[in-house]
């Protein structure tokens, strides 16, 4: 992969690396087709990397299917699918991590899955030495990876570009999933509550509510409609630093995570600016 990426530079070509988990999506492939637009050289990445589950999540029935994740990519044609082994990333002896510091690895997921950033810190990092990619594309669906991820650039002065681009959703609004395949079918009707509640969030900011503590009560009455949903967090956070915040402010997040049965899917909007237009 080295070798081949160093040729790539070599020859003046820029590369775009989309880094993923597999069991592939229209998420997954907007990336390669945004990747494909503004680079010569575009990678596609899967690997289902165990150091970013918890031991009680779903890391070993985490979908798989490489030969139809082969099928979806080739149409988009990415130059090369990078899918090393777990034992090639994290060979015996296997012992350096990325833990990226501050608030931002404090609040939103990183309360109920402990290690899970560190995880995705310590596989980004490594795969973008493997591939030396001029941008990186990830998805805005994991808001709060994106910011992590935007922070180890800086903080380890790493010579990516980070392109965060927006959330694919299913006409109803479901943001699209890998873990989407894992709900029966009421979950997956009562799963578009997550999206409903954010919508609401946004509606409520339009026409003037700006405290957190009342819009994430609305937000509550609507996910209370699903029977099979539990709230792990609804989060009303800075853009930047994703502290909670008690008055929405220009650029705030607003993400939720939920278990549907017991799937745990996540979902989020931003408010770029309070006083936009209604
Ligand atoms: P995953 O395979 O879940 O690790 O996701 C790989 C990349 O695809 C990440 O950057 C995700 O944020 C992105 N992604 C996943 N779902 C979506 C979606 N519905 N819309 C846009 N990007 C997504």
């Amino acid at each position: 992969m080295r070798a081949y990426s160093q040729r790539a530079r070599r020859q003046g070509k820029t590369i775009g690396f989309v880094p993923t988990m597999g069991y592939l999506h229209e998420g997954h492939l907007s990336l390669v087709r945004s990747s494909k637009k503004e680079c010569d050289v575009t990678i596609v990445s899967i690997f289902v990397n165990p150091a970013q589950f918890g031991p009680k999540e779903d890391f070993k029935n985490y979908p798989r299917d490489m030969r139809k994740d082969k099928k979806l990519l080739k149409k988009e044609k990415p130059d090369v699918i990078f899918a090393p082994s777990r034992g090639e990333m994290y060979p015996d002896k296997f012992d350096t991590y990325v833990e990226v510091g501050g608030s931002v690895t404090k609040t939103l997921c990183a309360v109920s899955r402990a290690n899970h950033f560190k995880g995705v810190a310590t596989v980004v990092a490594k795969l973008f030495n493997i591939i030396m990619p001029d941008k990186a594309y990830f998805g805005q669906k994991d808001a709060q990876q994106t910011i992590v991820i935007k922070k180890m650039l800086c903080d380890l002065n790493m010579n990516v570009i980070l392109r965060v681009m927006p959330i694919i959703r299913e006409k109803d609004g479901l943001a699209r999933s890998s873990r989407n395949i894992y709900l029966s079918q009421t979950q997956r009707k009562e799963a578009v509550l997550l999206f409903k509640s954010l919508k609401i969030a946004q509606e409520l900011i339009k026409h003037g509510a700006r405290e957190a503590a009342y819009i994430k009560q609305e937000m509550k009455k609507i996910l209370k409609k699903g029977k099979d949903i539990k709230i792990d967090y609804i989060e009303i956070a800075g853009g930047e630093d994703l502290n909670p915040l008690k008055k929405v402010k220009d650029n705030t997040l607003i993400a939720l995570a939920c278990f549907v049965g017991k799937t745990r899917l996540i979902d989020n909007v931003v408010i770029d600016k309070v006083n936009g237009d209604i």
